[in-house]
């Protein structure tokens, strides 16, 4: 994805700044300058590095290898051995694997904020021998958009709309398909956004029949696409997995801002008509926050009045570790227990995690969750709407690297393979199960 030239951000550099790295990709990056490399970043890394560089001109025109204080700034160790060993390794490493591998870690290290996490986080990072990784991930997860017409109460994203700038190419999810068709179990359309807001969904979903996709398919979707987009997904047997949380109008309105609770519940009955067959293809996600508590059984006769067979709960992370799931615990156990009872007698399937917050739910039938050991790094890919790639369903932000570098012209093949198996990558899978996990990963709801 090119940089946005015309945002103030990137006004200083230009894509000829980054000719040299281009034309001699094995150049050591120690030799090269932060401005060479500015213009084939995306957004998210370029505004990194600018803070890194305090925006500053004189700074960005620095050999990567003159920059020791800006190493030991950003990683925020104070250990000579870690920064020796960044700056030893920019001599032996390539501008495209600093790319690859250095760059996406220090992004990454921003987000750690306790000091001996860091100094962890950069011994791994420094390692040089690495376990072997899968050659594919088994599910690739798309995110077309990262825009929405919603703004829901648990959700970042607010762009009040469609946002063309912010919605993967056609090009390029082609070009993604190509790649992993041959290889990948399942792909599922997902992100920080609403994929049916895309006016040319239809052509999206015929690059799946194109270049021969024949795993699974499922889509994350707030149902306010036109049904006839949902209808086609129905006949070519995509999981239709609806954001649901409430199963009345004004508790629905009030989480799930900006949605029309009659008609998407019209779209849903008319979906949950087309599946009698497998209605385990219409899926309630249910996100339980304090709000919504007492909808938990509720949801399973909602279900079973719309035609969906599935249901999975899933507990909000909120930012100060919701400490009502602790102090609410037993009754939250009763609801899920109630819902279980439900889901029996109407033949539904559902699903709820094995612990709430952190504390583990012992009640029999609940599903394993990441929480104590994940092993989605070696199994599922990610790929951001500007092609960036990240570990996991629940849109972890460790980044393993950029799939596309500006205007840079690479074989989306050998882009995969770099990324994939780059050292940002190896780092975070040799350190996702040690203790302490990320922060991110603390308390997490994937559930098998
Ligand atoms: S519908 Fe999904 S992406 Fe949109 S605001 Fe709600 S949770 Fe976020
Ligand atoms: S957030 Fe962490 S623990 Fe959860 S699935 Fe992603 S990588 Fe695994």
């Amino acid at each position: 994805m090119p940089a946005d030239l015309t945002s103030a951000l990137w006004a200083p550099f230009s894509p000829s700044d980054s000719v040299r790295i281009r034309e001699h990709p094995d150049t050591p990056a120690a030799y090269v300058s932060w401005r060479e490399l500015l213009p084939i970043m995306n957004r998210r890394y370029a505004t990194a590095v600018g803070n890194q560089l305090r925006w500053s001109y004189a700074a960005a025109s620095r050999p990567i290898a003159a920059s020791p204080e800006t190493f030991r700034n950003w990683l925020g160790v104070d250990d000579d051995d870690i920064i020796d060993g960044i700056l030893l390794g920019l001599a032996n490493t390539t501008v495209l694997d600093f790319l690859d591998g250095t760059l996406p870690f220090l992004i990454n290290m921003v987000e750690i904020q306790n000091p001996s996490e860091k100094i962890s986080w950069s011994r791994e990072f420094l390692k040089r021998a690495r376990p072997a990784t899968p050659l594919w991930p088994e599910t690739l997860l798309i995110e077309l958009t990262q825009s929405c017409n919603f703004a829901c109460i648990m959700c970042s994203c607010r762009t009040d709309g469609y946002v063309p700038e912010k919605t993967m190419p056609l090009p390029a999810f082609g070009e993604l398909i190509r790649q992993f068709a041959p290889h990948v179990r399942s792909l599922r359309l997902n992100g920080y956004g609403e994929s049916t807001l895309i006016p040319g969904l239809n052509q999206y979903l015929d690059c799946l029949g194109e270049f021969g996709f024949a795993g699974q398919k499922e889509i994350i979707t707030n149902l306010s696409g036109p049904i006839g987009i949902y209808e086609r997904m129905i006949r070519e047997r995509f999981a239709m997995i609806v954001s649901w949380d409430a199963t009345t109008a004004p508790l629905q309105q009030a989480i799930r801002k900006g949605s029309d609770f009659s008609q998407q519940r019209a779209t849903l009955l008319k979906l949950g008509s087309l599946v009698q067959s497998a209605p385990e293809q219409l899926v309630l996600l249910c996100t339980v926050q304090e709000l919504n508590l007492q909808e938990i059984p509720k949801m399973v006769d909602f279900a079973a009045e719309h035609g969906s067979g599935l249901i999975l709960f899933n507990m909000v992370k909120e930012p100060d570790g919701s400490p009502w799931m602790d102090l609410r615990f037993n009754e939250i156990t009763s609801l899920f227990v109630a819902a279980q009872k439900r889901a029996g007698e109407y033949g539904i399937e559902i699903r709820i995690p094995d612990h709430l917050g952190n504390r583990p739910l012992t009640i029999p039938g609940t599903r394993r969750t990441s929480s104590n050991g994940c092993d989605r790094p070696w199994k599922e890919l990610l790929i951001r709407y500007d092609l960036e790639a990240q570990p996991c369903n629940m849109f972890h932000p460790w980044s393993y690297g950029l799939l596309q570098l500006g205007d840079w012209q690479i074989d989306m093949a050998s882009r995969i393979r770099s990324v994939w198996t780059g050292a940002s990558a190896a780092t975070y899978r040799s350190h996702v199960n040690k203790s302490p996990r990320h922060p991110y990963c603390e308390n997490c709801y994937w559930m098998r």
